[in-house]
C-alpha cells in the first residue's frame, strides 16, 4: 500500500527522515500543502515564498528520477490540511502519512490535528525530527528543565554529540511501481510576486546548489571563518541560512561536512570548523527555545520585565529605518543588502536590530515584522531571538546597557568602507575616513544622502534610561 510523505521545510531526497522511512515501507507520493493565504499572514516574504517554489522544482525533477510522484495541493487555512490529507490518501489509495516536525505554536497545533485525524481513522501517522540534531526538550539542566543560557545548552550538546553523532540518512531508493503524474508547479503563488531573475541568481534552487555551495564554503572559506565572520565585506560565512531554513540542506549534513575538514573533532581543532559548528548550535538553540517557551511564539518577550519599556512611537524613524535613509551609512547599507538580496550579514543584522531597538527605541517586534517580510531566510526562532538578542529582551540577550555604537562597529566590520560603497553609491566617492559618516558639507553639497536622523549618544543613553527606569537586570 502507498504511504504519503508530506513535505514542508525539508525541500530535499538526501538525509530526509521522513521521506526515507517512507520509502522503506514501499511506494511513496510526496505532498506538499501551498498555503499562500497563511504565508502573507505570517508575513512570510514573497522571496522565500519563491525560494520554496523553485526548490520544489528542483525536488520534483530529483523525485521524478526516483520514481516518486509529487503532488501540490491548495489551501486557505491550515486547518484544512487534516481533510486535504485525508481526501489525497483516498484518491490514491494511501494508509500511512509521514512527516518531519516543523517548530511554532501554530505549526505544531497543525501537525496535532492531522496526526489525530488519522489516527481516528486508524491510519498509520508517523513524525520525525529532521530540522535538528536533538528534539526540542531533550537536552536539560541538571533540574529537568530547557537551558536559557547558550553556553550551557552548547555544552550538553557537545557531551550528547560525543555519545552519538547523527548520521546522515541516504536518498530513497529508486521505486518500481508506476507512480500517479506529478502536478505542475505555479509562475508564482496567489499575492506572493516571484523574485527577480537577479535575486534568483544569487540563490540557486535545489540540493545540488546547496551542496556546491557547502563544498566551497568547507573548503575554501571555513579554515578562515574564526577571522572573517564579522566582516560583510568579506565573502566569509557560508551564506546557507535560506538552504538551511527550507530544508534544502540538512543541519547534519552541515556538520559532517566541517567535521571532514576538522578530522572528525566539533569542539576543538580548526578555529574555523569550531566556530561555525558554534553557529549551527546557535540554530539548535533558539529553536529549542521555541518551543519550551511557547510565549516567544506569542509576540511576547522572553524576559517578562522589559514588556513595559516605553517603546516610542516614531513611524518616521521607522519608515527611515526600513528604507534604509537613517543617514548611518553602515545601518542604512545593511538595510539596502535586505531589500536588494533578501538577505543580511548577521554582523549587520546586529548593528541594525540595535539601532531599531536601542537608539530609536522602536518595539523590536516591529523590526522582527520586517525582516521576516523581506529574509529569504526568515525562521521564527532565529529571527525572534536575534531580535530579542539585540532588544535585550530575550535569553541570554546582550545586556541592556551594552549599546554598539554603530560607527565603531562600522570602521570595524567594514573598514575600508567597500561594503558601505556597494550599497550606496552616493558615497561611494568618500574615502575611507569619510564614508563610516559623511561629512556634513558634503551632504549640504548636493550629495544624495541624508543627515543622520539622530545623535547616537543622547539616543543611546535614552534607551538606558529606558531599561534602568525598569529596573530591570542587567
Ligand atoms: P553562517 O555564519 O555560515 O552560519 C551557518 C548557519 O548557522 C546559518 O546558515 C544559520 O542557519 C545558523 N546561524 C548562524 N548564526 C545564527 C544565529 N545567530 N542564530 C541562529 N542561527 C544561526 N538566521 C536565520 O536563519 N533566519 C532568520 O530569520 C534570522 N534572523 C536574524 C535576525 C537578527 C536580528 C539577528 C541578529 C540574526 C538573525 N539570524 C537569522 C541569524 C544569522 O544572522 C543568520 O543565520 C546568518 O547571518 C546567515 O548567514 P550564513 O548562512 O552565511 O551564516
Amino acid at each position: 500500500s502507498v504511504s504519503l510523505c508530506w513535505l514542508r521545510a525539508d525541500l530535499r531526497l538526501h538525509d530526509n527522515h521522513a521521506l526515507y522511512h517512507a520509502s522503506q515501507r514501499g511506494p511513496v507520493v510526496a505532498v506538499f500543502i501551498a498555503t499562500p493565504a497563511v504565508w502573507r499572514e505570517h508575513d512570510d516574504a514573497p522571496i522565500k515564498v519563491d525560494f520554496w517554489r523553485r526548490n520544489l522544482q528542483a525536488l520534483a525533477g530529483n523525485l521524478q528520477n526516483q520514481g516518486i510522484a509529487l503532488r501540490i495541493l491548495e489551501a486557505d487555512r491550515w486547518d484544512q490540511c487534516p481533510q486535504l490529507l485525508l481526501d489525497c490518501a483516498a484518491e490514491l489509495g494511501a494508509d500511512a502519512l509521514y512527516f518531519n516536525d516543523e517548530y511554532g505554536l501554530h505549526e505544531q497545533a497543525r501537525d496535532d490535528a492531522v496526526m489525530q485525524a488519522w489516527q481516528a481513522r486508524d491510519l498509520h501517522c508517523q513524525r520525525y525530527t529532521d530540522q535538528l540534531l536533538f528534539p526540542p526538550g531533550s537536552l536539560q539542566t541538571q533540574a529537568g528543565s530547557m537551558f536559557k543560557v547558550y553556553s550551557q545548552f552548547r555544552r550538553r550538546a557537545f557531551e550528547a554529540l560525543h555519545r552519538h553523532l547523527p548520521r546522515c540518512l541516504p536518498a530513497p531508493e529508486k521505486q518500481s511501481v508506476s507512480t500517479p503524474q506529478s502536478s505542475a508547479l505555479p509562475d508564482a503563488f496567489a499575492g506572493l510576486s516571484a523574485a527577480s531573475e537577479a535575486q534568483q541568481a544569487l540563490w540557486p534552487a535545489g540540493e545540488e546548489a546547496a551542496h556546491e555551495r557547502l563544498q566551497h564554503f568547507t573548503q575554501q572559506l571555513l579554515e578562515d571563518y574564526e577571522q572573517d565572520r564579522d566582516r560583510p565585506d568579506l565573502d566569509g560565512t557560508s551564506r546557507l541560512s535560506a538552504y538551511l531554513a527550507a530544508g534544502v540542506v540538512s543541519p547534519r549534513q552541515c556538520l559532517h561536512a566541517a567535521l571532514q575538514i576538522n578530522h572528525g573533532e566539533f569542539d576543538s581543532g580548526n578555529p574555523g570548523a569550531v566556530s561555525w559548528i558554534n553557529e549551527l548550535l546557535w540554530r539548535e538553540f533558539y529553536k529549542h527555545i521555541l518551543v519550551c517557551y511557547p510565549r516567544v511564539s506569542r509576540h511576547r518577550a522572553f524576559r517578562p520585565d522589559t514588556e513595559a519599556v516605553a517603546w516610542r512611537d516614531d513611524p518616521e524613524g521607522l519608515r527611515a529605518w526600513q528604507q534604509g535613509e537613517t543617514g548611518i551609512p553602515i545601518v542604512d547599507a545593511a538595510m539596502q543588502q535586505l531589500l536588494q538580496t533578501g538577505w543580511m550579514h548577521n554582523r549587520l543584522r546586529m548593528i541594525s536590530a540595535m539601532f531599531l531597538s536601542k537608539n530609536l527605541l522602536i518595539d523590536w517586534r516591529e523590526g522582527e515584522r520586517w525582516f521576516m517580510q523581506h529574509l529569504i531566510d526568515g525562521d521564527l526562532a532565529a529571527n525572534n531571538g536575534g531580535w530579542q538578542w539585540s532588544a535585550s529582551t530575550g535569553t541570554d540577550a546582550a545586556p541592556y546597557f551594552r549599546v554598539f555604537n554603530p560607527l565603531s562597529q562600522s570602521l570595524k566590520c567594514d573598514p575600508d568602507g567597500s561594503f558601505i560603497r556597494q550599497w550606496l553609491p552616493a558615497l561611494a566617492h568618500l574615502s575611507p575616513r569619510e564614508i563610516h559618516s559623511p561629512p556634513v558639507d558634503d551632504l549640504l553639497n548636493a550629495v544624495d544622502y541624508p543627515a543622520p536622523i539622530l545623535d547616537l549618544k543622547s539616543s543611546r543613553q535614552r534607551a538606558i534610561e529606558a531599561f534602568r527606569s525598569l529596573g530591570a537586570e542587567a
